[in-house]
């Protein structure tokens, strides 16, 4: 399993351009509660992992105000950088997760040392996979075009390999695609927006 990419600053600029696409989606959709216009309120992120490859683009969460008086909502479009309130980036958390169960022990044990996780940490990530986000709406939504079923204790492994991506990097990108849902409580819809890894 490669995994050079983690460390590749174009793959860092690559997520913030596809979140910024969905933000502007999401803007131009308006308040999802009013149909307000959504005017611009993004707010500092702190995300640990992988400081040396990402730019200033990472402190900050792409987010929106909606402008109408008697409505001000916040709506905070999906993301596949920030997986909700998880203080590490979102790829890192699938990845560290999916290599569990790879024959990849020593690169794994670099990226954990990389990263300075705690095995506390990792014992949360595991909990999450395995216990929380199988009961998601958004796994509950996608389980089903898995035939064979995925076997939800080898999550994310498992699921990233189902996925159809040309190569290791693509296949996160996927999974982080599907995952967008869960990343946010403050908009829900669909999306067009097409991860596109060649753009990378
Ligand atoms: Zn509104």
């Amino acid at each position: 399993m490669c995994h050079a990419f983690v460390s590749n600053a174009s793959f860092y600029q690559f997520l913030f351009h596809v979140d910024q696409e969905v933000a502007n989606e999401v803007q131009q959709e308006g308040c999802i509660h009013c149909g307000g216009t959504l005017h611009v309120a993004s707010y500092p992120r702190k995300p640990r992992g992988m400081r040396c490859a990402r730019d200033g683009t990472y402190e900050t969460r792409l987010s929106f105000c909606c402008a109408n008086e008697g409505c001000r909502r916040r709506c905070t479009p999906p993301s596949v950088r920030f997986l909700g309130r998880k203080v590490y980036l979102g790829s890192l958390v699938i990845l560290v997760m999916a290599m569990e169960h790879g024959l990849s022990t020593k690169r794994r044990k670099q990226l954990i040392d990389t990263l300075d996780l705690y095995p506390q940490t990792l014992s949360r990530w595991r909990q999450w996979w395995r216990k929380i986000f199988p009961l998601s709406r958004c796994w509950q939504t996608h389980k089903g075009h898995f035939i064979p079923p995925v076997d939800t204790r080898q999550l994310p492994g498992a699921l990233l390999g189902r996925l159809h991506g040309k190569n290791l990097v693509h296949r996160v990108c996927l999974l982080l695609r599907l995952l967008m849902p869960i990343t946010t409580s403050s908009w829900s819809g669909s999306l067009t927006v097409v991860i596109d890894p060649q753009k990378m």
